[in-house]
């Protein structure tokens, strides 16, 4: 896959306010926060978007989801709530093709979303 932002954050060549990080996943805030706490969870070995995903990446995106409810705990957000998001595509709104979970928390959400 081509190169991303998110890319050139994994190899530090851009900065980014990293808030946890493990052998696979690196985690950083929004730019454009949409929720009190909004941080990117994004896998190191990237996958544009999720239709990308095989069978072989399937222990990477457990681990992604793991490690996005492991910052609620660490941060003491799991008992509230938290969302978690993945946008795939145009009609998904996805603007960066590094596969990404975002961690939505600190307010409540709402359902249907827009
Ligand atoms: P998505 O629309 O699901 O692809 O999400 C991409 C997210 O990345 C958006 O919420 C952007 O605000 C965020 N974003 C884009 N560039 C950066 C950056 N350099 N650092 C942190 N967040 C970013």
């Amino acid at each position: 896959m081509s190169d991303t932002i998110f890319g050139k954050i994994v190899r530090r060549e851009i900065p980014a306010d990293i808030v946890y990080e493990n052998d696979d996943v690196l985690a950083f805030r929004d730019l454009n926060p949409q929720a009190p706490v909004h941080v990117l969870f994004i896998p190191k070995r990237a996958i544009a978007t999720l239709n990308d995903a095989g069978a072989s990446d399937a222990e990477l995106l457990g681990k992604l989801l793991l490690a996005a409810a492991a910052y609620a705990k660490q941060e003491g957000l799991a008992e509230q709530g938290y969302r978690t998001v993945i946008n795939c595509n145009e009609h998904g709104g996805q603007t960066v093709f590094h596969l990404h979970v975002h961690l939505l928390a600190g307010r409540r959400m709402h359902w249907p979303p827009g």
